[in-house]
């Protein structure tokens, strides 16, 4: 088949990695050109331990808690937005314990899916892109925090994943080079991360070489539509003929829907991170620091720290507050780490596609029969991209598909 795909992120390129290998001709149209964006400033974790979707009980009443704080780890500007009133009531009615538990599931299946073809990808890629398989901790220093860590470490065990549950004590064994100061953690062993820039330019560069076409600084505009299908991909600069086309633009993925007259709801999360290099001492385990939603990456002496959900739309905006709170999370756990402040001026942010459930939308599309989805996957656009390649690829393909992908329908909200 003639595969389009609109979007060059880390779920563009997985969806293009594994369409070539089928023999797929492949075209991403992408408008920038795959040199930044949220899929190469991100934390590179590929971490089967999210299984519990975004959306979850208690969420809301914390993130209404956090919102009245200008350093917390959540912000929502307040404005007149009926896709965001919209996207809110849905995410509110999504946040229960039987969505979750009817969630969780299908998000395991994803995600170990993916961290299986993992290994397959970094043995194919011929540019090596740090994949380091040791784990990452859930740490936290609130001993309340514990209970809730334990029953997810426990569920985590019942789907088959590996999970170390340690005193303080232990957590600084792990960690001989720097001090820690934290009330408990559980490593989680079957995850492992990736330099996320170095896995977008090894599959980009492996993909031209391999007969993938890129039309980049190439915006879609429009499309043309006959008998049900999508016949033509319009761009600020040419017409493609269309023969499937994958959407996979990350979180303007409601925008480009809007253009088929499709709802497919969709916010901005924007995050940001910060990159320390050089460091003689450095962690040895990269860390989600619990209580403050901030996360930790170590690779050699390189450390990259990031974190904060802002719902503010598309804005360019950053917000110092945020970014500076991120640092000071860090040193309440790491204490005696000497990390200059942040540059403000040089924090990355990249903008999370967050659907209201917290489930991406991976399937085909029920208005176009030509037309698939590849996008929503918030925090796990890493840790989810091969897994959404692989399953994109079956469905061009006509096979049968890995699991059931009735959780993650695109046509799910109408
Ligand atoms: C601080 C932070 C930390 C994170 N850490 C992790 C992590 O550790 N692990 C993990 O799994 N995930 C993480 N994420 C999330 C992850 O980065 C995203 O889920 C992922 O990058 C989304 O990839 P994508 O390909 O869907 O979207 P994107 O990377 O945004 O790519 C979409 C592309 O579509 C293009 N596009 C949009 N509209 C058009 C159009 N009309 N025409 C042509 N092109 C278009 C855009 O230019 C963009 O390049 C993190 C995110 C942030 C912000």
């Amino acid at each position: 088949m003639n595969v389009t795909i609109i979007g060059g992120g880390v779920i563009g390129l997985n969806c293009a990695y594994f369409l070539q290998k089928e023999g797929h001709k492949v075209t991403v149209i992408e408008r920038g050109d795959i040199t930044d964006g949220c899929s190469f400033g991100n934390m590179g974790y590929v971490s089967p331990s999210h299984f519990v979707p975004l959306a979850t009980p208690g969420i809301v009443s914390k993130g209404l808690k956090w919102m009245m704080s200008s350093s917390s780890p959540f912000y929502v500007k307040p404005r007149l937005n009926l896709d965001l009133i919209r996207w809110g009531m849905t995410f509110w009615k999504s946040a229960s314990a039987k969505k979750v538990e009817e969630n969780a599931p299908h998000m395991n299946n994803l995600l170990q899916l993916t961290r299986h073809l993992m290994n397959d990808v970094k043995n194919e890629l011929p540019e090596p892109f740090d994949m380091t398989e040791k784990g990452c901790w859930m740490l936290w220093k609130n001993e309340k925090t514990a209970d809730h860590e334990k029953h997810l470490a426990d569920q985590a065990n019942a789907y088959g994943l590996k999970t170390i549950m340690c005193t303080p004590q232990q957590v600084q064994e792990y960690e001989p080079q720097v001090e820690t100061n934290v009330a408990g953690g559980v490593l989680y062993l079957d995850d492992c991360h990736v330099n996320p820039g170095k896995f977008m330019r090894s599959l980009y560069s492996y993909l031209k070489s391999k007969g993938v076409k890129f039309w980049l600084n190439s915006e879609v505009k429009s499309f043309e539509t006959a008998n049900g299908k999508i016949t033509g991909v319009i761009t600020d600069k040419a017409k493609l003929d269309c023969e499937e086309l994958i959407l996979a633009n990350g979180s303007w993925l409601q925008n480009i829907s809007k253009l088929l007259d499709i709802y497919t709801p969709m916010q901005p999360g924007k995050g940001y991170s910060m990159i320390y290099d050089g460091l003689e001492k450095n962690l040895q385990y990269p860390s989600i620091l619990v209580d403050d939603r901030t996360a930790t990456t170590p690779i050699g002496k390189w450390l990259r720290i990031g974190g904060t959900m802002e719902l503010s739309g598309h804005s360019d905006n950053i917000l110092p507050k945020r970014v500076t709170a991120i640092y000071t999370a860090f040193k309440k756990y790491y204490p005696t780490m000497n990390l200059p402040q942040p540059d403000i001026s040089k924090a990355w942010f990249g903008y999370r596609p967050v659907s209201p459930d917290g489930m991406p939308y991976i399937g085909r599309h029920t208005k176009f029969s030509n037309l698939s989805y590849a996008g929503g996957h918030a925090m796990l656009g890493v840790t989810a991209a091969a897994g959404t390649g692989q399953l994109i690829e079956e469905i061009i393909s006509g096979k049968k598909s890995s699991f059931d992908l009735a959780a993650f329908n695109p046509a799910r909200f109408g």
